[in-house]
């Protein structure tokens, strides 16, 4: 058997520096455990290898092209290609990351899978990969989500997910992760898949490990497209920092390429209503990894705010935080105005309506100057249609 080949900076005992580990009671330590060398083992099989790379291929579409946008780049002055995750099936780049878990859960034996969900984006990426392989499904959404993302709701019960809305707390993303962790301790038969590379080592590992699929296909087709295997920088959003791993993976060891994490500045950093946990929060523990948190002095976590649901999250991944720590990757705070103004203009200058998420992404554009011939590359981590409510209401 081959052994898996750690490209992420992480130790055996899941610690990307000083942040990540696996926090968790006692009672999901085995299950994590047999997580960790399930995912070990698959991941560097290639039989397991290759039905992943052929469901990405012929059911979700991939690769996903490698676009240059010709009239953002001019309004830029620079030379700006877009990822185009947004035309993965069912929207977005999440279900890279469920086809990769739910298969390995499948490997495992597990005929149950539970998720937690914001928007609903990985709700109903893991509903519809557990409809593919026949599998039961139960997600976690908070309560005040159920109700502002029906269209969401509707397509995990179409799909044959059930959706349990939890009334805890603030009744949004982090509450629903809290619910279902505690619900998988009461059924550690079942495989809990995180939508992002959040959570208890080995999630954050394979997580990112599931989506570096972006940065391979970035590689290849920078190559062909420009005669040169990396781009000079990649801007990705970051929520938990799921789809930034996995444009930023392959670069990660090239210090000639600049990662540049766009976070969620809501109304601002400094305003109270933001989502910006790295350059806002502080050293703590959250849903079972040491990592940078948004929390009052003495600990208590802090509600987070953003008009992206998908970033509306207290913390992030912990190899996020130790990349922006150490100072490999740059972060930006991106606002609610400013993220809006740049889905404006993508949509006019480019005709593709992003989402709201990836919106903060392409904000960056607008605060740093890249060079006349440089090489952007912009993870465009998914289509704006869940969002339209939104933009309606700030139609010019
Ligand atoms: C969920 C989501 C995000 C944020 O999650 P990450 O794990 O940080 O990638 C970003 N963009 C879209 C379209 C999403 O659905």
């Amino acid at each position: 058997m081959k052994e898996f080949t750690h490209i992420l900076p992480v130790d055996s005992s899941g610690f990307y520096g000083r942040y990540g580990g696996a926090y968790i009671p006692e009672i999901l330590h085995s299950n994590v455990e047999k997580l960790k060398e399930a995912f070990y083992r698959y991941a560097s099989d290639d039989e397991f290898m290759a039905e992943y790379h052929r469901l990405l291929r012929d059911y979700v579409g991939r690769p996903t092209p490698l676009y240059r946008a010709d009239r953002l780049s001019s309004h830029y002055n620079t030379n700006i290609y877009l990822k185009r995750e947004d035309l993965n099936h069912t929207g977005a780049h999440k279900i890279n990351n469920a086809i990769g878990s739910v298969l390995l859960a499948c490997r495992m034996g597990k005929r149950s899978i539970i998720a937690e969900t914001g928007a609903g984006q990985h709700g109903v990426a893991v509903a519809t990969v557990c409809a593919l392989m026949g599998l039961e499904c139960v997600v976690y959404q908070g309560a005040l989500d159920v109700e502002r993302q029906q269209p969401n709701v509707q397509r995990m019960k179409m799909l044959g997910a059930k959706v349990v809305p939890v009334e805890s707390g603030n009744k949004t993303l982090k509450d629903a992760t809290n619910e279902a962790i505690r619900h998988w301790c009461c059924h550690p038969e079942s495989f809990y898949v995180i939508g992002s590379t959040v959570g208890p080592h080995p999630y954050p590992e394979m997580v990112a490990y599931f989506q570096s699929v972006i940065s391979s296909e970035i590689k290849k087709q920078l190559s062909e497209l420009t005669g040169r295997d990396y781009p000079d920088a990649v801007i990705a959003c970051i929520g938990g920092g799921s789809n930034a791993a996995g444009a930023f993976y392959h670069f990660i060891d090239n210090d000639k390429v600049s990662l540049i994490a766009a976070e969620a500045g809501g109304l601002g950093v400094d305003s109270g209503m933001t989502a910006a946990s790295i350059m806002a929060g502080t050293e703590g523990i959250i849903h079972g990894a040491r990592t940078l948190v948004m929390q009052t002095p003495d600990g208590q976590i802090t509600e987070p705010y953003s008009i992206s649901a998908g970033l509306d999250y207290p913390g992030v991944g912990p190899l996020h935080a130790h990349l922006a720590k150490t100072g490999r990757t740059r972060t930006v705070a991106v606002n609610d105005d400013e993220a809006l103004e740049a889905a404006f203009r993508l949509t006019r200058t480019e005709g593709i309506i992003p989402a709201l998420e990836s919106a903060h992404a392409l904000a960056v554009l607008d605060k740093i100057q890249f060079a006349p011939d440089a090489t952007v590359v912009v993870n465009l981590s998914g289509r704006g249609d869940k969002d339209m409510h939104t933009y309606m209401k700030y139609a010019k």
